[in-house]
């Protein structure tokens, strides 16, 4: 790099110098975006997914908590950045990097976000965003749209409209689920009488004056950790996170719901929301939608749907009808950096009412003033991004075909998976692919048919054998495969509810191929002959071979 590359800021005059944008066209900025661009074109092309680095080791770049005295050059800091951090972060963009919910992005993404940082708005407030607030509260109308199908008239009447929501942009899915249950909670404990609300008065208060001895909340238990989150900023208490059981398709009892609401209310705790699941985090499932939406609408409880990750999948027309219920629910979340592919750290809530988000209004006098259209005084954070601009370009340039072909192609490369899996005499599909995520495991089939007919002490044993044979080939694969696959345990009806140790995989990205799908089994068999599992491989066939038929 160049000197003029070389600001440090060590006099008035550099410090002038860092502020000042320069120009045009062989400046430092260019030169330094060049740089930049080129290295992070030849990190986003690498299609291999882990370096062999421990992060102990790479921890011991990050250890000096002095800050500097003399300060370094921005050309130092690039390197730096580009050296240590860069190329030692994940490859998140790879076509074999196929289990987690953080995945590629489109490439326009990248430039046009620049802009964001470069304009540095704040929605807090119209004073600080002036367009960005219209565009924002447009693209909440999209997305109510999507969801809610209100009708234009209903559109045109609450868009702009400064006493009405609908919706919030948040910085992801935890923040959205936290949004729609504080509303739920200030709805559900309002000013009534002499008592001026659970938001003015707090909890015990609130608790007192409705007579109850506690409120919860009620999800399957395949639900997020960001709910429970949720119950204890809330005040309510984690306990108050009713999980309750699921099908053999991990998606919600409707029956079992009922029951524990029932019990609830015997118990005189209020049921507060019933949160559907609309791909679920581990599995990708989706609950009953609508049966929960007749419970909730019965029960006149708040219906909440998680669509942190399944809610794109109303653009596709073949598997939209999935969600079929979630036009009832009383608030939706739903991520757009999971698949709406916009950068990290945004998120949003819709309601169905435009006047809810108004129980959870704060006002300040320099700023969000009453009746203004600032957006701070409805959501939870003060200061935030603009990165409405970036949904809206996602919106606009995908659209809703090109969203369509995303849904639909993930959901039909996680059957094509299963089926390989079934195919193959050596993994087991544990749970079937609604949208497109699905998990499995090794399990060769001699086992599994020992396994079935085995008393269940055996194929307890067995099963923990064959977690610790899963767990060893899941964090080889991180630490040394051309792919990477997540891990979770979950709990099948065929193995008597024990917690099985599976592979996760996310089929995200349009770029993953069949072929990518044959190799990540492939190495996973290769994994399979390490010495290092030798012990385990003989415990497994001592045990079922004296078990065996
Ligand atoms: C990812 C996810 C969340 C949390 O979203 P963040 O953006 O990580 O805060 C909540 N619920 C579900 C179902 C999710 O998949």
């Amino acid at each position: 790099m160049t000197d003029s590359n070389k600001h440090a800021c060590a006099s008035l005059e550099n410090l002038y110098r860092i502020f000042t944008v320069p120009e045009a066209p062989d400046s430092t900025l260019m030169q330094l975006d060049d740089a930049i661009s080129d290295n992070m074109i030849g990190f986003l092309q690498q299609h291999i997914v882990a370096e062999e680095t421990d992060l102990l080791e790479i921890e011991k770049d990050f250890t000096n908590t002095d800050i500097p005295e003399e300060p370094v050059f921005v050309s130092e800091q690039t390197e730096f950045l580009l050296e240590k951090v860069v190329a030692q972060s994940v490859h998140t963009a790879s076509p074999s990097f196929i289990g987690h919910m953080t995945s590629a992005l489109p490439y326009f993404m990248i430039p046009l976000s620049k802009i964001m940082i470069a304009l540095n708005q704040n929605l807090v407030k119209t004073e600080t965003s002036k367009a960005f607030t219209p565009l924002e509260r447009q693209v909440l109308g999209m997305m109510h749209r999507l969801i809610y199908q209100s009708g234009e008239e209903f559109y045109q009447r609450w868009l702009h409209d400064s006493h009405q929501h609908l919706g919030a942009f948040c910085s992801g899915g935890t923040v959205a689920n936290i949004t729609a249950l504080w509303a739920a909670r200030n709805r559900a404990f309002g000013a009534d009488g002499e008592f001026r609300g659970i938001a003015q008065e707090g909890v015990f208060k609130a608790f007192k004056h409705y007579g109850v001895d506690g409120a919860a909340i009620l999800v399957s238990k395949r639900g997020h950790y960001s709910l429970s989150k949720a119950v204890d900023v809330l005040g309510i208490g984690r306990e108050y996170i009713v999980a309750v059981d699921t099908d053999e398709n991990n998606r919600i009892r409707p029956d079992l719901l009922q029951k524990k609401i029932d019990l609830l209310k015997k118990e005189n705790v209020k049921p507060l929301a019933i949160v559907g699941i609309a791909g679920t985090t581990e599995t990708g499932n989706v609950d009953p939608l609508d049966k929960l939406a007749d419970i909730a609408e019965a029960e006149g409880i708040h219906f909440h749907v998680d669509a942190a990750w399944g809610g794109p999948a109303i653009f596709s027309r073949a598997h939209g009808k999935l969600l079929k219920g979630i036009e009832r629910a009383d608030s939706v979340t739903i991520d757009a950096h999971k698949q709406l592919y916009v950068p990290m750290g945004v998120g949003m809530v819709l309601f169905k009412d435009p006047a809810a988000l108004n129980s959870i209004e704060h006002h300040a006098q320099y700023i969000i003033r009453q009746g203004s259209k600032d957006l701070g005084s409805n959501t939870l954070e003060g200061s935030r991004p603009g990165m409405a601009m970036l949904v809206h370009s996602g919106l606009n340039i995908i659209g809703r075909q090109g969203y369509e072909l995303l849904v639909d192609q993930g959901i039909e490369k996680a059957r094509l998976f299963a089926d390989m899996i079934r195919q193959s005499d050596d993994f087991e599909v544990i749970s079937e692919p609604e949208l497109n995520i699905l998990t499995y495991r090794w399990a060769p089939a001699s086992v599994r048919r020992v396994l079935v007919d085995a008393d269940p002490d055996v194929r307890k044993r067995a099963n923990d054998i064959l977690n610790k044979i899963n767990r060893y080939v899941q964090k080889a694969l991180r630490e040394h495969g051309r792919s990477f696959v997540s891990r979770t345990r979950l709990t099948p009806k065929r193995y008597d509810q024990q917690l099985i140790t599976v592979y996760r995989v996310v089929l995200a990205n349009p770029l993953t191929t069949t072929e990518i799908l044959v190799d990540v089994l492939e190495e996973q068999r290769q994994i399979v002959t390490d010495k290092a599992l030798r012990k385990r491989m003989n415990q497994l066939q001592e045990l079922l071979g004296k078990n065996a038929a």
